[in-house]
């Protein structure tokens, strides 16, 4: 039963990371993880509903090369400020997204579910990884997701973005509600060049059919922030996989 509800579940339910303890049971909650035995190496033996992680030819992260060319796909980001719901599932910092954000994507609109972070990167840029990604998950109405990636790299002064969640990010399994709002459009620059592929879920099932978008233009972290991440967490990437036949950008 609980093979067959992880194996049906849909992809947003798992990455969604509370989607997924909520179905699996706290018995799953550490079934995967980032290190030894049932670390990124093992996954697709984990579970039977994880075995594109071992098999699938479109997976996620990769490494972009230098000269690979800029996304021309339309994106039109229509970011609302959300009230900040900062989750800690034991394997990321996640902020849950009031519903009413949306992403077009080539004029298919894909809701805001969340974003999260992981140290160090996932994506590598030639094969050099940054301190810290972003992830920004969206959802069509048909199911598909959209993921948008930004990088971070280390700057001595606190990410001002970062700031208003980072400094009381919950322990692990806890739930922060904090005062106030925050858009996640001011993270980045929306309008900035992006390398754009066909990848997956970076964390277990690792389905595919995932609309990646990985913002060319790097954002700043402090040392400090990425330790405090890290003294919670510890490191939460999955390393790059193979890109196969996969065309970079476009
Ligand atoms: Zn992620």
């Amino acid at each position: 039963m609980l093979r067959d509800a992880i194996a049906g579940a849909s992809a947003l339910a798992v990455i969604a990371g509370a989607g997924f303890w909520s179905m699996a049971g706290a018995q799953e909650v550490h079934h995967w993880t980032y290190q030894g035995e049932a670390g990124p190496a093992n996954w697709g033996e984990l579970e039977e509903g994880y075995a594109a992680c071992a098999v699938g030819l479109e997976q996620s992260p990769i490494d972009i090369p230098a000269d690979a060319a800029m996304s021309e796909v339309d994106l039109v980001f229509d970011y609302r400020p959300t009230a900040l719901h900062v989750v800690n599932n034991g394997h990321t910092i996640q902020l849950d997204y009031d519903a009413g954000s949306t992403l077009a994507v080539d004029g298919k609109a894909y809701s805001v579910l969340q974003f999260h972070f992981h140290v160090p990167s996932e994506h590598t840029v030639e094969g050099v990884a940054s301190p810290l990604e972003m992830h920004i998950v969206h959802r069509a109405d048909d199911g598909a997701l959209a993921v948008v990636g930004v990088l971070f790299d280390f700057a001595a002064a606190d990410n001002g973005f970062l700031a208003p969640f980072w400094s009381d990010l919950p322990a692990a399994g806890e739930t922060v509600d904090l005062p106030g709002e925050i858009n996640v459009a001011d993270a980045f620059d929306p309008a900035g060049g992006r390398y754009g592929y066909r990848g997956s879920l970076t964390t277990p099932p690792c389905s595919e059919g995932v609309s990646w978008f990985v913002m060319a233009g790097h954002q700043s972290v402090s040392t400090a922030q990425v330790a405090a991440f890290v003294a919670l967490l510890g490191m939460n990437a999955r390393p790059t996989q193979e890109p196969n036949a996969r065309q970079i950008g476009g």
